[in-house]
């Protein structure tokens, strides 16, 4: 078994202020693919927030506010993903993690020995960050940072980060049309690491450095990193499942 951990981001998750409800059937159905060819998937999912505006639309520049949407749209998300994942025979689970598990040598075993109970029982778990009681990523970062972590220390061998970006380019694609796609990328230096942040969209509070930071900290524990589309989800799909790397960015040192 291959054990990989896919991070969603709010932005390929939510449309019009909603919950894209097309692209997350295609992200489970990718996860139940997956796990009919040997992988077990964590998968870590953004969107608690923009689930919870749909109900309340409360100000989301204020944090407390982005904490109360997130514990009104953590259960609306999950339930959509139970509704979704029970169509492929597939049960889920919540795993509400705060960053500072990982702090913990003893609070990183304990969660370990859930997730491997639920993975052996052919469940998948969702982890989001807790946010009523830690705000780390729902300021800054859209859960890059935790899932790398959770990629580690759950030993997965690859993260797959899917984005609203389909790879790592040589500048911002979004400013510059000659953008270059880096297709493997072995070493990352520090003034990318420290750029400035771009944070796409409202929802999105993570921008392309987040995602750089999580694929220095994985290379640097010997493990692997995809950047891929989460619009399209081809690049990943025949990555992941034959082997061809077409699209997308692979980080591995
Ligand atoms: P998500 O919400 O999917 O996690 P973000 O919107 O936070 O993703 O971050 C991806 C965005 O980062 C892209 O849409 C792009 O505008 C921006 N970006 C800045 N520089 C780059 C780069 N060199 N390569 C790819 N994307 C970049």
């Amino acid at each position: 078994m291959k054990r990989v951990v896919i991070k969603v981001g709010s932005h390929v998750l939510t449309q019009n202020g909603a919950i894209a409800k097309t692209r997350m059937l295609a992200l489970v159905e990718l996860i139940s693919d997956l796990k009919t060819n040997q992988y077990e998937v964590i998968l870590v999912s953004s969107g608690a927030v923009s689930a919870g505006y749909t109900q309340l639309p409360l100000d989301r520049s204020v944090v407390a506010n982005k904490q109360a949407l997130a514990a009104i749209g953590q259960p609306y998300l999950l339930k959509m993903y139970q509704e979704k994942f029970s169509t492929f025979g597939l049960l889920c689970s919540q795993v509400l993690l705060s960053a500072d598990v990982f702090d913990s040598r003893k609070q990183t075993d304990h969660a370990k020995n859930a997730i491997d109970t639920l993975l052996a029982n052919n469940v998948v778990p969702i982890i989001n960050e807790n946010d009523t009681v830690s705000i780390e990523e729902l300021v800054f970062g859209d859960n890059d940072r935790l899932s790398a972590h959770v990629a580690h220390y759950f030993d997965a061998e690859l993260l797959v980060i899917l984005s609203d970006i389909d790879a790592f380019y040589d500048k911002d694609p979004n400013k510059y049309d000659d953008a270059k796609r880096r297709a493997i990328v072995s070493v990352l230096h520090e003034e990318e690491l420290n750029a400035d942040h771009t944070p796409n969209n409202e929802f999105a509070t993570g921008g392309i450095v987040t995602k750089l930071q999580a694929a220095d900290f994985l290379m640097k524990q010997h493990r692997a990193m995809f950047l891929a589309s989460g619009f399209d989800l081809r690049d990943v799909k025949s990555f992941l499942l034959k082997a061809e790397h077409l699209g997308g960015t692979l980080f591995q040192a």
